[in-house]
């Protein structure tokens, strides 16, 4: 790839896809040829395409949905309208899983073969899509592909596939479960009644439904999620009424004094996020909704997404006005397009309501967000490789410090949130930070939504207040199915620690957890039966972690790929005398990942299969 823009052009689809992205070309060097005897208005002009460098990932991704794969020819258009170099541009769309360019059929079927659908029969799947198109990626039919893909966030209704349908008007679907058959059925074009949006399938019924006391579900299957007024008359909209009462510092102190701590996994007290944005001088300042949900095993902010997308436009909108952003991005993984979709259609009735924009409920705050889509990159989780993404970079991680509070999006002071978090900044608004506080336990206050799956009665998300024992978290999903006897479970997803059937007594929380030498994560629990075997697990995981490493330090690049090789000479040396020599230099490995790796997937990749190994004995034939 070169610095220089190539001979190859976009077709009239591809140049009108992206243009409705970047709108038509105006002046200057926009789509054109630099005008020789440039004057200033040129040089303008490229400095203002320049500017517009974050919207590359949108750019990508229309060039994307309208062909199925990204051309030589539109990349080289986007490179002229945004003023970015080939090589630049292609290290990005090469980053990301989601974009293809090589030609690829224009409808593909992503099938999860992570660690829940393996368990629920993805390796089948894949076998019957096998047999039926050919390998993943290749087979002969030019106009459907099937490709293997990491998870897809649909773990209760494993195994799970997401179709995407290139053209005009570019639609995804999901099928969850899902058979080959269907799947294939799935792949065929759209028929012109069919939707011309983005459609999923409808979401299962949580399975606390109806249950009193939830906090965060309570209006999920209960609300229209695409009416404003039913969130209103349940309850919409006070808590941004309330904040406004407040004040952005009277906001923060509820924060603090609430101990609300990030769900997303790093556990950091949001209420001094909040007040060191708040402080900075710094302008402008930046809110960023984390909704780039990737980690194997978690499902719970895509549920809250789907069912109460105006919650979060509610909660983004108070965080705003107390951290004093007048904007915000809400960057929501590539894979859940119903979500995206839902969210969208809220953030337009609220603009339309006045409830985001010029003049926020009529009180002089201006507040609006934006959406962005991921495209499969499960690092851009990390919140400085978000904050790249959205700038149109590659997505890796930044050295920290800075800090994000004085230099995160575009280099301004910058609030980032999961979704979970930012949904109980409603409660703690409308009765107060030491009434939330006194829910759950001292350390850990709140209640916390976990992500059941695997083999349990009744996999989905789960609300209950922090200090609930694992053991009654697997009662309540209904327990092993079968009688069968619980072999481990996974806290925490692939990034996090396997449990014993001896430790499940451990309270979930996040002191409770530590104490254990695991970790609540981002509230994943996977569990496994006897019959599981935990060699296919681990592998996986470790796979994952290869695949995923953004490759740019040398720890994590080399350390996941070596940690990969030596489990597979383990699995095959189960009992053959070689494991001793193997396991440590596994565990070598694992240790230097995680004192040198410069973010938090090199520093974890080794986590679970360090626990899989020490507790579980896998490599005593514990795992088969
Ligand atoms: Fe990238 Fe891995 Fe280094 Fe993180 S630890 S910056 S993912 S190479």
């Amino acid at each position: 790839m070169d610095l220089h823009i190539g001979k190859a052009r976009a077709t009239l689809a591809e140049r009108r896809a992206v243009d409705a992205v970047l709108g038509p070309p105006a002046s200057g060097w926009e789509g054109g040829r630099r005008r020789s005897g440039a004057d200033a208005r040129t040089a303008r002009a490229g400095r203002e395409a320049r500017a517009r460098r974050h919207l590359l990932l949108p750019a990508l991704h229309a060039a994307q949905g309208r062909a199925g794969w990204i051309s030589a020819g539109a990349l080289n258009y986007i490179c002229q309208r945004l003023t970015v170099p080939p090589a630049e541009a292609y290290g990005v769309a090469s980053f990301y899983g989601m974009f293809s360019l090589e030609r690829r059929a224009p409808a593909v079927a992503h099938v999860c073969d992570d660690i829940v659908c393996r368990l629920k029969g993805a390796e089948p799947l894949c076998a019957g899509m096998e047999r039926a198109m050919g390998p993943a990626g290749g087979g002969a039919r030019k106009d459907a592909t099937w490709l293997r893909s990491p998870c897809l966030g649909l773990c209760e209704r494993a195994p799970a596939v997401l179709i995407a349908h290139a053209g005009e008007a570019p639609r995804e679907t999901v099928l969850a479960p899902a058979t080959a058959s269907e799947v294939i059925e799935a792949l065929k074009p759209p028929t012109a009644a069919g939707p011309s949006e983005t459609t999923a399938a409808p979401q299962a019924k949580i399975p606390q439904y109806g249950e009193p006391g939830l906090r965060l579900l309570c209006r999920v299957d209960r609300v229209d999620p695409t009416n404003l007024d039913d969130y209103r008359a349940h309850g919409g909209y006070l808590a941004l009424r309330r904040a406004i009462e407040l004040g952005p510092d009277a906001i923060v102190r509820e924060v603090l004094d609430s101990k609300l701590v990030g769900r997303g996994g790093a556990a950091f007290p949001t209420g001094r996020k909040w007040e060191a944005v708040l402080k900075a001088g710094a302008r402008p300042h930046y809110l960023v909704c984390n909704a780039d949900e990737s980690e194997p095993g978690t499902f719970k902010d895509r549920v809250l997404m789907e069912s109460d997308p105006f919650a979060l436009i509610e909660a983004m909108t108070i965080a705003g006005y107390a951290t004093a952003c007048e904007r915000g991005y809400l960057y929501v993984r590539g894979e859940y397009p119903l979500a995206a979709e839902r969210l969208s259609h809220a953030i337009g009735m609220a603009r339309a309501k006045g409830l985001l924009g010029e003049n926020v409920m009529d009180h002089g705050f201006r507040f609006d967000i934006e959406i962005r889509r991921g495209a499969g990159a499960y690092i851009c989780g990390e919140e400085t490789a978000l904050f790249n993404s959205i700038e149109g970079y590659r997505g890796e991680p930044r050295n920290k410090p800075p800090f994000p509070t004085t230099h995160g999006l575009f280099g301004k002071p910058t609030v980032v949130n999961n979704v979970e978090t930012l949904v109980n900044v409603l409660d703690i608004v409308l009765e107060a930070g030491h009434a939330y506080a006194a829910i759950g336990t001292p350390g850990s206050t709140g209640t916390k939504l976990f992500c059941v799956s695997g083999h349990v009665e009744r996999p989905g998300i789960y609300e209950v207040p922090f200090g609930t024992t694992l053991r009654e978290m697997l009662a309540r999903a209904g327990g092993v199915p079968g009688g069968r006897r619980l072999k481990a479970v996974l806290l925490g997803g692939a990034a996090g620690t396997f449990v014993t059937p001896e430790e499940i007594d451990v309270p979930l929380t996040f002191e409770g957890t530590r104490a254990i030498g695991a970790a609540l994560g981002s509230g994943v629990v996977v569990a496994f039966d006897e019959t599981a075997d935990l060699w296919d697990t681990v592998l996986r995981i470790a796979a994952f972690f290869r695949d995923e490493s953004c490759g740019q330090c040398v720890p994590c690049r080399v350390g996941t790929v070596r940690q990969e090789e030596a489990l597979h000479r383990l699995a095959r040396a189960r009992g053959a005398g070689r494991a001793a020599g193997e396991a440590a230099l596994l565990d070598e490995i694992g240790q230097a990942m995680r004192d040198a790796s410069i973010c938090g997937l090199g520093q974890t990749a080794a986590s679970a299969v360090a626990t899989a190994v020490a507790k579980l004995g896998l490599l005593d034939g514990g795992g088969a």
